[in-house]
């Protein structure tokens, strides 16, 4: 088995080569690092360049669809959409205007045994589950084929998801009737990074092995604390079998913020600055406490960036469930660093990764920990 592509930077893992493989001859596997990446069987290659063709980051301009136009700030009108979403509920609001019109929605979901992956969605209790950001790469590779299989049947479509996952949506429907194009609506995250599922599922083990049982339940942010910067590594909280109380631990985002187990892509990314891969991006509102104090919400504020004439109107038709209000974009460009630059690739990385793999997770906390945020 060869790897398709020799620089482990110049792959974010979406899967498209695979799923759009004619002969089965991609396959997505683990590295070391517990990243996915496309193996060839050369024996079963076809030739055909289709995995070349829907790669975004081999796309023109890396399939970004356009500048963002207009900054806002969004708020959902339910209280209790604001307390089970990680910021002000844009992504409700935004699924149910797709949901209404007969559409399906597809997003990011933890499975049973706590691993995270994309599904589809075509009732809001299917969608809540997609609810909350989980900070660790999602597996897309089950969703290229019915959300091609909805739009052919005319059917308007969400998509929620990463920058390079929502380039590598569109670069997959690329070759689709431009009618069938014409239901895609893709909303893009602000992304920070995404850290290694291995990391996720060690770090699972971990806090079960501390417990004495297997977790069953994770929230990486929750809103029993107010929203805002200061708190976002504050919120992981999860349960293990046979208790109801819920426990607290922030190792895992505070090693997630300082880089060491980001996807190599993510130093790179091409998505850091305003010209977006989604019709809209979405992102939490940091900074309004300091910006503009009455408009601050401790249940949650959204930013929404409209980034296409499409964004517009998928805006539009989710204003009935939002509080909105235009704001510069001077805002979001100094409160939203990965509007400006890529994640910088810590000097520690390489260390970190080998200490990893000689001693585990629980000897990187021990080495690795970047000091509490106060
Ligand atoms: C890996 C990651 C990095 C982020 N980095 C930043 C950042 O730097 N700055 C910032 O302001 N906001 C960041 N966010 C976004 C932020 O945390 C919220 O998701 C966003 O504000 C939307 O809030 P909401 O209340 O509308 O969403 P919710 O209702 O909470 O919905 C969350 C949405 O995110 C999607 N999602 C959740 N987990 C994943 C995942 N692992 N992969 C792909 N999609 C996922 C879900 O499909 C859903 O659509 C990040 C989110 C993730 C998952």
């Amino acid at each position: 088995m060869n790897v398709l592509f020799s620089d482990p930077a110049s792959c974010c893992g979406c899967g498209a080569c695979a799923a759009v493989c004619p002969s089965g001859a991609l396959q997505m596997t683990a590295d070391a690092e517990g990243f996915l990446y496309p193996t060839l069987s050369p024996q079963l290659c076809l030739d055909c360049g289709r995995c070349r063709t829907c790669c975004p980051l081999q796309a023109e301009d890396y399939a970004r669809a356009a500048k963002a136009e207009a900054f806002f700030l969004v708020k959902h009108c339910a209280p209790a959409v604001l307390s089970a979403s990680t910021s002000g509920g844009a992504f409700t609001a935004l699924s149910d205007a797709v949901l209404a019109r007969g559409g399906t929605v597809y997003g990011a979901v933890f499975d049973k045994a706590l691993r995270v992956h994309h599904t589809r969605a075509v009732t809001a209790a299917e969608r809540d589950a997609m609810r909350i950001s989980k900070y660790v790469q999602s597996d897309l590779s089950s969703v290229y084929q019915p959300l091609r299989e909805d739009l052919r049947q005319g059917k308007p479509v969400l998509f929620s998801g990463t920058p390079c996952q929502n380039a590598a949506i569109r670069c997959s429907c690329a070759d689709l009737p431009q009618k069938a194009r014409e239901q895609l609506f893709l909303c893009d995250i602000i992304c920070h990074s995404v850290p290694s599922p291995l990391f996720w599922e060690d770090y699972q083990q971990l806090l079960a092995a501390e417990a004495g049982a297997p977790l069953v339940w994770a929230r990486f942010r929750g809103k029993d604390i107010p929203w805002s910067r200061a708190n976002s590594n504050r919120g992981f909280a999860y349960r293990v079998a046979g208790e109801n109380a819920i426990r607290k631990d922030d190792r895992f985002y505070r090693l997630y913020l300082s880089g060491l187990p980001a996807r190599p892509s993510c130093y790179c990314c091409p998505y850091t600055d305003l010209r977006r891969s989604g019709d809209v991006t979405i992102a939490d509102y940091w900074g309004l406490e300091e910006q503009d104090p009455a408009s601050y919400d401790p249940r949650g504020v959204s930013l929404l960036l409209v980034n296409t004439a499409q964004g517009a109107m998928l805006l539009q038709t989710a204003s009935s469930w939002l509080l909105r209000q235009q704001r510069p974009a001077a805002e979001a460009l100094a409160a939203q660093q990965r509007l400006r630059e890529p994640l910088a690739r810590p000097n520690q990385r390489a260390a970190f990764w080998q200490d990893y793999q000689m001693h585990g997770l629980a000897y990187c906390f021990a080495h690795y920990l970047p000091p509490k945020m106060c």
